[in-house]
């Protein structure tokens, strides 16, 4: 699909929009300085490729085993929902200048008035054959923190029968550091370990005071690191690494610290760069020729101060300039200068509790210098981090204004309780005999189905809900996902869909125009590799974004449908999707979601139930429905009352997504779950199933959850196998079909 134009409108007619692409030291900054005052008049959209950012300055420590990876990750997601930003989980591709937009892989642009980039370098050599293959990258930074930590936990459990060689490719300060603190690491866990730091240069640390050099190599003599300059390295192989003097170096574990060139992603953006593809700007870190688009950190080359290094120090001093001037572009106000300090102080971390340290050309070392070194970085970090280890805001953010608490969860958890719609349907009375009616208001299921002429069934399902989360793109995608799940439960799949948008009033008809473009082209990627055709709709305005979507299938026969009255004594119930997107968006609704429960939430609701309901149907499905606001307890009873039936449910078995648990315990709940939990009463709980901390997972409403199928008890292996072939990995066995009960209890619920 090409990307829709942007259409661009006059400023005074509407909010302008600012977009930060990336998480870095300085957009952490700006975002933060929002947090206390947003900037008027204007909208905030945070592109970024992963929510968690990570402070270079503690990744040594990290190597080190000093600091665990949450000490020095930066959850820009609730620090984003605290500065009032909207979020964009996706990397940017490239960026048009001209059209002031910024591009998205597989979604429309995202337009901007003002942009900042702030996305960081990669590392040098890595087209060296065989690095990518064989080696461990320091960049991107997030990456070699889970890819170090998985190594070495290998190593340690694996026990030793000679040294580990450990090899690190580039001796300036990053390099310095990771051979020491991989060292110490390795030496705490009682192994052996040979570090040789390589470098192609004439010296270790180029640029560096000499006093530093010589403490740190008087340090490697001490602790046996072999340091080799005017060692290039040509090729990689496993376990060998080619010098271009025709040497070889043996290792079990490899690093890649060598410089900084410019992040791939800026390799297709038509922008003033240096030699080496860094964005070039001025000292107002305005991009040269370009008004209203900023750069900072690794990325920009400051044209008027050409050495200066590629450094986090520079990003961070960066970050209050560029949090200003941003703020004046979009006022129309002159900007500030930023002047690179002429010299830093610079901390290396030795891993074994000391540092080596210079400052104005005097060196120093020693465990006050770690004490220092720690002391800075902590509280840098901290300023930043939005929740403690516990899921509770930090202090730094305890008095910070949250979000509003009283506003109603989107999604299907805005849905009208059951009770309300059973009873408002009574009211009006009987429908209208039609024999050709297959499924409707007098048999309820999750579609509704006309019998035609031909002796096929035609069968379709509205299904619409307001935003559950400020990404137009994504509540576009999951609608159209929800939509279909409907049918696909029914084992029926979607030929035609039809829309329904009501953009929100406040929204002027550009801005309007673009939140359409942006639902329409989320919900394509859903129906458009179905071969599902967008026929039509209607849109409207609401007080915000609400979005739905209308599609229609057909089956063989009425007898081809998978009903909600099909389950049977002995059936296996099984859940194909985890549960907790209600909790989970509430949480982000406050601020309190972390950004790795969001992807994975939102991973989760835009799979298509497509290789689920064939599954389904492949093991011999006798019933199925899709989990949505009522919750798996509401749906599940629907369809046991249906059945004629009940079920014994095991808490211990329902899937969860990542972070539910945590926040069901912490008393979160979405906003429909009282609600569902009315449900409750009409079940029996063992005492050990009623204290479950899983029990509150039964009451979260689900937008676009899983499906829940019957299938005969000597299908239930079949069923799992290929649900989880097709993609379902965290399906699972939650019940059995029983009689029904003489207490007339649908539910029972045990804990195993
Ligand atoms: C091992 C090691 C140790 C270091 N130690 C120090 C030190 O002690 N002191 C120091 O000053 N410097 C240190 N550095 C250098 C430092 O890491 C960098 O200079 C610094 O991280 C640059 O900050 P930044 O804001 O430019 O980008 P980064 O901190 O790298 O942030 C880039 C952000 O952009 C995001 N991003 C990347 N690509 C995209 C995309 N396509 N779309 C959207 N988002 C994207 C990333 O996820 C991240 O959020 C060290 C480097 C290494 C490798």
């Amino acid at each position: 699909m090409d990307p829709p134009p942007v259409v661009r409108v006059r400023a005074e007619e509407r909010v302008k929009d600012l977009v930060l692409v990336g998480g870095g030291h300085a957009h952490v900054q700006v975002l933060r300085r929002m947090v206390m005052a947003r900037p008027a008049g204007a909208r905030v959209t945070l592109v970024v490729d992963t929510p968690l950012a990570v402070y270079s300055g503690m990744v040594p420590g990290f190597v080190a085993g000093q600091y665990r990876a949450e000490e020095l990750e930066i959850d820009v997601l609730p620090l984003a929902r605290r500065a009032g930003a909207r979020v964009v989980l996706a990397p940017m591709v490239g960026l048009d200048s001209k059209r002031r937009s910024v591009l998205v892989a597989g979604r429309p642009p995202i337009p901007f008035d003002v942009a900042s980039l702030d996305i960081g370098s990669s590392v040098a050599g890595l087209d060296v054959p065989g690095v990518r293959q064989h080696a461990l990258a320091t960049r991107p930074i997030g990456r070699f923190v889970s890819r170090v930590a998985e190594v070495l936990d290998r190593k340690q459990s694996a026990g030793a029968d000679r040294p580990f060689r450990v090899v690190v490719v580039g001796a300036g300060s990053g390099g310095v550091e990771i051979a020491f603190t991989l060292l110490a690491r390795l030496n705490r866990a009682g192994l052996e370990a040979r570090v040789t730091l390589l470098d192609g240069g004439a010296r270790i640390l180029p640029g560096y005071p000499e006093g530093l050099v010589a403490r740190v190599l008087r340090q490697a003599r001490s602790r046996r690191i072999e340091i080799r300059t005017g060692a290039r390295a040509v090729a990689v192989e496993a376990g060998q690494l080619a010098l271009a003097d025709g040497g070889r170096e043996p290792f079990d574990l490899l690093a890649w610290v060598t410089g900084a060139v410019a992040n791939p992603a800026l390799a297709q953006v038509a922008l003033p760069k240096d030699p080496r593809g860094f964005v070039r700007v001025r000292s107002t870190l305005e991009v040269e020729g370009c008004e209203g688009l900023f750069a900072a950190g690794d990325c920009a080359h400051l044209v008027e101060f050409p050495a200066t290094a590629k450094a986090g120090v520079y990003a961070v001093r960066q970050g209050p300039v560029l949090a200003r001037n941003l703020e004046s572009a979009l006022a129309g106000r002159p900007l500030e200068r930023y002047r690179p300090q002429s010299d830093f102080l610079t901390l290396l971390n030795m891993g074994d509790g000391t540092a080596i340290g210079s400052k104005w050309g005097v060196s120093f070392e020693g465990a006050w210098v770690m004490r220092l070194k720690d002391a800075i970085d902590r509280r840098f970090v901290r300023r930043f981090q939005v929740l403690d280890p516990t899921g509770a805001p930090t202090t730094a953010f305890r008095d910070k204004p949250s979000m509003a608490g009283d506003v109603p969860c989107g999604g299907c958890a805005a849905k009208l309780g059951q009770s309300a719609l059973d009873r408002a349907l009574t009211r009006i009375g009987r429908p209208l005999e039609d024999a050709s009616v297959v499924l409707g208001l007098e048999s309820p299921d999750d579609a509704v189905a006309i019998s035609t002429p031909r002796g096929d069934v035609v069968v379709s399902s509205l299904d619409a809900f307001p935003a559950f989360t400020d990404d137009a793109f994504v509540v576009g995608r999951v609608a159209a996902v929800s939509a279909m799940s409907d049918l696909l439960a029914k084992g029926v799949e979607p030929l035609h869909a039809q829309a329904l948008v009501a953009v929100p009033e406040r929204e002027a008809s550009a801005a309007a125009e673009e939140t359409l473009v942006q639902v329409l082209s989320g919900a394509r990627t859903a129906f458009d590799p179905l071969g599902v055709a967008l026929l039509g709709g209607h849109t409207t305005k609401a007080a915000g974004l609400v979005v739905g979507f209308v599609v229609d299938g057909i089956a063989p026969s009425p007898g081809a449908l998978l009903r909600l009255t099909g389950l049977r004594p002995g059936d296996r119930l099984i859940l194909t999707k985890p549960l907790g997107t209600g909790v989970v968006f509430r949480a982000d609704m406050l601020g309190l979601a972390r950004g790795r429960w969001i992807q994975a939430a939102l991973d989760s609701m835009s799979r298509v139930n497509l290789a689920a309901a064939r599954a389904a149907r492949e093991a011999g499905a006798r019933a199925a429905t899709d989990v949505t606001g009522f919750g798996l307890a509401g749906h599940l009873a629907g369809m046991l009352r249906a059945s004629g039936v009940s079920a014994i449910v095991d808490v211990t078995a329902l899937p969860a997504l990542p972070g539910a648990l945590e926040l069901l315990a912490r008393g979160h709940r979405s906003t429909a779950h009282a609600a569902n939990e009315q449900a409750r009463r009409g079940m029996v709980l063992t005492p050990d199933a009623a204290a479950h901390p899983r029990l509150p997972l039964f009451f979260d409403p689900q937008t676009s959850g899983g499906l829940l199928i019957g299938v005969p008890p000597e299908r239930e292996s079949d069923a799992l196998g290929r649900l989880r072939a097709g993609g379902d990995e965290a399906a699972a066995v939650i019940g059995w079909v029983r009689p029904a009960r003489f207490d007339g209890a649908a539910i029972e619920v045990r804990a195993r």
